[in-house]
């Protein structure tokens, strides 16, 4: 059962679930923006903006996986809404000039939800990215799991790109990271090297897509309506997935070239997603800033914080 810690900011209600649960069953999902960014680029990036920035959402799953919670992604942090100009560059800052609103961060939206932030047991990474880790801080009882190939690389800060991208003052969790050999693991809807990680569901597994980073990954979490992949930055607009005419918006085709440190193998996987769609239409793949994604699946606009269902809707959870 969780602990049911009030905060200052959480709702009164908090919820626990039901005891007699195994840890693998009944795992919810929740699908967060965790601040959007408002690239300059207009209708040119998300192809439905009608001024000089466009809007792109940062998509972060929140898994309640029997008697612990798991995030998949943290998105920006509480510091990053804080002191932004400590903690990120200039040069992504004027770019891509996130909407830094605390509400909008996981750890409010999971209050939110009616749990705290000691109730997240583990946080796992798709990479490194400043977007996608900035939260860490946020979660001190979390151990956060990641491609090992994805901090050797990013500890280099080895290039311009990767000294603003890869920011060493969002990683304060970095003691109590476990990383995992891409070589190692096994075969999932004809992806390799696919393995889940210890301590947690066995239905939530780490699948190596890389590309955008050199240990860029997706995860797949079997939820209550199957399974869903969150794919990461291995593709930006939904419409590249489509299998008979994948095209993407120019902005964000020129952003992930800008952006990637293996540019063939960023496009062998993007056309193996495309592939999974195709013969797996039954599997839900998220990207983490397409806002039509985050949208249909939050059942809300992006500029919203999650919306906590009613106690009595939740399967297994008493209010
Ligand atoms: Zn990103």
């Amino acid at each position: 059962m969780f602990p049911t810690h009030a905060t200052a900011r959480a709702p009164a209600r908090h919820r626990t679930l039901a005891r007699h649960l195994l840890p693998w069953e009944c795992m919810r999902v929740h699908h967060l923006n965790c601040i959007s960014s408002c690239p300059l680029g207009g209708r040119l990036i998300d192809g439905r903006s009608n001024s000089l920035r466009g809007k792109l959402a940062c998509h972060c799953i929140l898994v309640e996986a029997g008697d612990e919670l798991v995030l998949l992604d943290t998105g920006y942090g509480l510091l990053d809404v804080q002191a932004p100009a400590e903690r990120l560059s200039r040069f992504f800052l004027r770019l891509l000039d996130p909407e830094f609103r605390e509400e909008m961060t996981a750890v409010r939206q999971i209050e939110r939800l009616g749990y705290s932030a000691t109730d997240v047991r583990h946080v796992v990474l798709t990479h490194l990215d400043f977007d996608h880790a900035g939260g860490l801080d946020d979660f001190p009882e979390a151990r956060v799991h990641m491609m090992r190939s994805e901090v050797q690389d990013a500890i280099k800060q080895q290039s311009w790109l990767d000294r603003q991208r890869f920011r060493p003052q969002q990683w304060s969790s970095y003691p109590r990271w476990s990383v995992y050999e891409p070589l190692a693991g096994e075969s999932w809807f004809g992806f390799d090297c696919v393995r889940n990680l210890p301590g947690m569901s066995p239905e939530i597994l780490l699948v190596p897509l890389i590309g955008h980073t050199l240990g860029h990954a997706g995860i797949a979490v079997r939820g209550e309506t199957g399974w869903v992949l969150l794919a990461g930055d291995a593709y930006f607009d939904h419409d590249e997935l489509d299998p008979e005419q994948p095209r993407c918006t120019p902005g964000l085709r020129v952003y992930q070239w800008m952006m990637d440190k293996d540019h063939k193998q960023r496009r062998a996987n993007q056309a193996r997603l495309r592939e999974l769609r195709r013969n797996h239409p039954e599997i839900h793949i998220v990207c983490s800033h397409d806002p039509r994604e985050l949208e249909a699946d939050a059942g809300h606009p992006l500029d919203i914080p999650v919306v906590p269902a009613p106690p009595e809707e939740l399967p297994g959870i008493q209010p």
